[in-house]
């Protein structure tokens, strides 16, 4: 069945790149998020092969779908998971091809989303395509999922599919195709806690600095006793280290030396700061926010404690702003050995088990204890400029999914 599947897949080699090329010439940056023109090339794609689906939406600019086929009664449901959001672009003149023309120069499809994540949703589409057209040999149940606002983690995407239709889309595994590269495959995730500060104190003239502590400075003080939370020691579970352990060396040769001791570290940046008002006033107030990435093994309530303990040395407000907290599944489970036996063969390349330094939605099914995969294009450009996917390796991502989904649903006589 396999020669079956790849001889599709080798046949749809344009229309696949096409329909890519497509979900990328409309434009789904968020902020604002809007994904609809997105969204409808998608819809039209199913209509066309005459598989149903349904909208679900909290925000109509941001809409979600979901599509299943129950081929038999086993409790095996796999879950297919994209996202249609992207970054924004910041300076599009940089770029050597227009971000949103999905151009094909070099063997590439060119801009942004195309490998976050619009690849990988493509795969999921043509792999809920192909699976729906072979369902008397099939077991179990697959689902599509595709959904906006995956870029900030608000309400209106995955997380509203998980608040109003739970057992239509949690399943028994989750394959994901966010970034990755043929090296690796992500089992889990660091987390993610974004702090707002304030500081402020009464102010005065520049010129006499005896009347006020200046906020901008206080702030400085507090930045550098936050930092002293990455040092912080902390135990991770042992069958995770093993994992990690094991991966460090195919981490850091494709990533860059160093790149596995990050997955398994404490990070803060501070991303911005707002103080004055004026350059011979002390500053009376000084607002920052702080990104904290947390390994699995260190929780969001360490890093709260932390931060309120300052308080004893340090006067200051703050509040949550987002928390992603980490998270990660058995390395091993049956669909990550299904997926690492189809990748090293369509790839010549075998993909280490490893923690991704950044979230994704995949985080949302770990976190209700479903295995939870992410095998995806490199994510060449992604964030910055001049995104592009290889089309071989686009179509690789679709030859691993497509293989992945039928060996985990296939029947036993298959
Ligand atoms: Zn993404």
């Amino acid at each position: 069945m396999h020669e079956q599947l790849l001889g599709w897949i080798e046949r749809d080699r344009v229309r696949f790149i096409d329909f890519l090329r497509g979900l990328v010439r409309e434009p789904s940056p968020n902020p604002p998020g809007d994904t609809r023109g997105v969204m409808r090339t998608i819809t039209k794609f199913l209509d066309e092969e005459k598989l149903p689906y349904r909208i679900v939406e909290r925000d109509p600019t941001m809409p979600n779908l979901v599509a299943s086929q129950e081929f038999s009664a086993t409790s095996k449901h796999l879950v297919l998971n994209g996202h249609i959001d992207v970054f924004p672009v910041e300076n599009a003149g940089q770029w050597t091809h227009d971000p949103w023309s999905g151009a094909l120069a070099d063997g590439a499809v060119h801009g942004r989303g195309v490998a976050d994540m619009k690849t990988g949703t493509s795969a999921s589409l043509f792999t809920y395509m192909y699976l729906s057209r072979l369902a008397s040999g099939l077991t179990g149940k697959l689902t599509l999922t595709v959904v906006s606002e995956e870029e900030t983690f608000g309400p209106n995407g995955a997380r509203h599919l998980f608040d109003v239709c739970p057992g239509e889309i949690t399943g028994t595994v989750c394959l994901n195709g966010e970034p990755s590269s043929r090296h690796t495959i992500r089992f889990g995730e660091r987390g993610a806690v974004w702090l707002r500060f304030r500081i402020t104190t009464p102010g005065g003239h520049g010129a006499y600095p005896h009347v006020s502590p200046n906020a901008i400075e206080l702030a400085y003080s507090l930045i550098r006793d936050l930092r002293e939370f990455t040092n912080k020691q902390f135990t991770e579970p042992a069958e995770l280290a093993t994992a990690l352990d094991a991966s460090a060396q195919a981490v850091d040769a494709a990533n860059g030396a160093g790149a596995s001791r990050i997955a398994r570290s404490i990070t803060m940046n501070v991303g911005t700061m707002n103080a004055g008002p004026k350059v011979n006033m002390i500053a009376s107030r000084c607002e920052f926010e702080v990104d904290f990435r947390l390994p699995n093994g260190v929780t969001r309530q360490d890093l709260l404690a932390w931060v309120d303990a300052l308080r004893s040395k340090h006067s200051f407000e703050y509040e949550v702003l987002m928390v992603n907290d980490p998270n990660w599944c058995a390395p091993d489970s049956e669909l990550a050995q299904i997926l690492r036996r189809n990748a090293t063969a369509v790839t010549g390349v075998e993909p280490a088990n490893v923690i991704g330094l950044g979230n994704t939605d995949a985080r949302l099914w770990r976190y209700r204890g479903v295995p939870a995969v992410v095998y995806g294009p490199a994510p060449v450009g992604m964030g910055s400029k001049d995104e592009r996917v290889p089309i071989e390796e686009a179509l690789d991502v679709l030859r691993c999914h497509v293989l992945s989904a039928y060996d985990y649903l296939k029947g036993m006589t298959a």
